[in-house]
């Protein structure tokens, strides 16, 4: 089913339903709604980090929050009890909400620039906040405002946690298509470079780290099996986006609202393991010299 801890979510079609493949040389492949836009969600977080790494060196993120599984859920507050805020990662909401709070800018205003600017190059298109959407969840977030308080006790995050949690929720309610997900997984999977627009987004120099993150917790308590079955760095969002990254080859991305017990879209994980497989995606799969 959609999810439906965030109302406004519960609302969108489930029919919907596209696939997108864009190879690095700026090919694109599309089949079925590639038009109709979902929420990023918590894909928002792998572009909020890219920002981050590319601002401030990467290893901001290994000093602050870390980049290992949690072994918990998205939201866990266990998770940030168990080692005072760190032991986690960026794709898991605490240390995404910490991640967003290190973006550079000296007021919200500038702040959100930074962020949405840096969405816009990856996607190689102007993006909107889906009002609807932030509206619902900033409404209805109170775990979050848990989780970034609770980081701020612990010193992962610096300063004005509410902030952070406001502008990490107007991310996630950020409008994309099957279009949009795919040139954002290409632009990753090209080393930093958006293969459609040209412009080089992020220096090649992040992107394997970027890639590590999301192989150990793109796809919440299920990483595992994905990265078992595709070999491939991936982003769910409970909006029903999947994005993956064939590193050098191609970037792949899905929209299907309906979700299964972890949180990822049902015929997006499907649609890309069976084409991104079909297409001799994985990194983990060399041929026999
Ligand atoms: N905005 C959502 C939340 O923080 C994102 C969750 C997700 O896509 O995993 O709950």
């Amino acid at each position: 089913a959609n999810a439906d801890y965030i109302p406004a979510l519960a609302k969108v079609d489930s029919n919907l339903f596209g696939i997108v493949v864009i190879t690095t040389d700026g090919k694109i492949y599309s089949a079925g709604d590639v038009t109709s836009e979902v929420s990023i969600q918590s894909i928002s977080k792998v572009f909020t980090m890219a920002r981050v790494m590319e601002d401030s060196g990467t290893e901001v993120i290994t000093e602050n929050m870390g980049v290992d599984a949690t072994g918990q859920v998205f939201n866990s507050i266990v998770a940030i009890e168990q080692y005072q805020g760190q032991e986690m990662n960026p794709m898991v909401n605490p240390g995404a909400i910490a991640t967003t709070s290190m973006v550079k800018g000296g007021n919200e205003k500038a702040i959100w620039k930074n962020i949405i600017d840096t969405y816009d190059d990856f996607a190689g298109r102007k993006l909107t906040v889906m009002e609807d959407i932030y509206t619902s969840e900033a409404a209805t977030n109170q775990r979050n405002q848990a989780l970034a308080m609770l980081m701020y006790a612990y010193g992962r995050i610096e300063k004005a946690p509410l902030e952070a949690t406001d502008i990490y929720t107007r991310q996630c309610s950020v409008g994309v298509n099957a279009k949009d997900l795919a040139t954002m997984a290409a632009t990753l999977a090209n080393g930093g470079k958006n293969p459609v627009t040209g412009k080089t987004v992020v220096s090649h120099e992040i992107i394997p780290e970027i890639l590590a993150v999301m192989a150990t917790a793109g796809l919440y308590d299920d990483s595992g099996q994905w990265l078992y079955k595709t070999g491939l760095p991936a982003k769910s969002g409970v909006g029903g986006g999947i994005l993956a990254v064939s590193p050098g080859k191609f970037g792949i991305a899905a929209i299907s609202p309906p979700l299964d017990a972890a949180g990822n879209s049902i015929r997006a994980q499907r649609a890309i393991a069976d084409i991104a497989n079909a297409l001799g995606g994985n990194p983990y799969d060399p041929a026999p010299k």
